[in-house]
């Protein structure tokens, strides 16, 4: 029988597994708080534990581990990249940025993804395979104690689609959020999505209070599938309709991310468009200025042209800001540094 990833449950499933133990469940709560907030990994060093509850333990559970494999710091900004090396020999990578309200954390949520949009370094060899809660969750743990710090914000923007890999992202929300573990307010938590429609509608039912952030990138449906094969599945209407719903539901704002590309997605029919389909709506844009890749054959639109689009979309009333590039020195961004280390090691 495969041994229980005991630093992937919640507490609720702890308690469960203390229960059918014949053990306190107060023990879950030692454990959990071992593992989650002092971030242990050794559960036969948890002297609280009776040696014969830990040699018990010992034949059910394994704790799931990752290393640090390379850590790149940017000499212009103090942006961290790590590059972790998982039990099976992937890589994932994380990057930490500080900001004037902390230190904050761009996740991965998969080894690769299937989601294939054809600017994304990420998505070039398809999914390998879902993260576990705790290959999320030790991103942060390894982080923090790396360089020594508490990080309060959390992206899940690196590699992946998180809605692809729902009940593993939805369980690492629930635990790094926990009073007894790490305690990250959900506010402080935001998930990013291509628009997968009906996960965004199973997010709104659990009425968590993170921010949804929806990669748009084109307000034209045949525009779109050309870049997001995920287009095809759901049109721009479906998706605006999934962002309202979850909006009343949450009453929290949405953020769209729209990655400009030249020509592709920054003319004047694009910013009316978009201005037309997300008036009125309680949201912000958030524009990224592309980051070319070498299999995606299109630039970023000069600084003037960016400014541009941001001057014409505040005519429509929407909040909106330009993403300020960070860790430009060691690529920082998209799942490109990743890429290049697989590639260099014939991976
Ligand atoms: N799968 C999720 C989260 C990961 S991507 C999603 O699609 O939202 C995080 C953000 O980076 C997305 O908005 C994505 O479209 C954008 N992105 C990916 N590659 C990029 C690139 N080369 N340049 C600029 N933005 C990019």
């Amino acid at each position: 029988m495969d041994k229980i990833e005991i630093n992937s449950l919640s507490l609720d499933e702890l308690k469960e597994m203390m229960v059918e133990l014949g053990e306190k469940s107060y023990r879950a709560e030692q454990i959990f708080t071992y593992i989650h907030r002092n971030r242990n990994t050794d559960i036969d060093e948890l002297h609280q534990l009776p040696k014969n509850l830990r040699d018990r333990l010992k034949d059910i559970i394994r704790v799931r581990k990752i290393d640090i494999y390379k850590k790149y710091v940017s000499k212009i900004d103090n942006t961290s990249k790590y590059l972790f090396l998982l039990e099976d020999m992937n890589i994932i990578e994380s990057v930490v940025m500080e900001y004037k309200h902390g230190f904050s954390i761009c996740i991965s949520t998969q080894v690769g993804c299937k989601m294939g949009c054809s600017f994304c370094a990420s998505t070039k060899e398809g999914l390998i395979r879902n993260l576990t809660p705790a290959e999320m969750l030790n991103q942060i743990y390894l982080a923090e104690k790396d360089l020594n710090i508490k990080i309060s914000n959390i992206v899940l923007m690196g590699s992946g689609e998180p809605l692809d890999n729902y009940e593993n992202t939805l369980k690492f929300i629930e635990i790094i959020n926990h009073p007894k573990g790490h305690n990250i307010s959900l506010r402080n938590i935001t998930l990013s999505t291509c628009g997968i429609v009906p996960r965004i509608y199973d997010l709104a039912e659990e009425n968590l209070p993170i921010t949804l952030s929806i990669s748009l990138h084109s307000p034209f449906d045949e525009d779109r599938k050309k870049i997001m094969p995920i287009a095809r599945r759901y049109s721009i209407d479906e998706l605006i309709e999934a962002c309202r719903y979850y909006g009343n539901k949450t009453k929290r704002r949405i953020t769209f991310e729209y990655t400009l590309i030249e020509n592709v997605n920054d003319r004047d029919i694009d910013i009316l468009e978009l201005g037309r389909i997300l008036k009125g709506m309680k949201c912000h844009i958030n524009l990224i200025p592309l980051n070319p890749i070498r299999e995606f054959n299109e630039d970023r639109p000069s600084g003037k042209n960016i400014e541009r689009v941001q001057r014409e979309l505040k005519k429509f009333d929407i909040s909106i800001t330009i993403r300020r590039e960070m860790g430009g020195d060691i690529s920082a961004s998209c799942g490109q540094l990743r890429r290049s280390v697989t590639q260099e090691n014939n991976y």
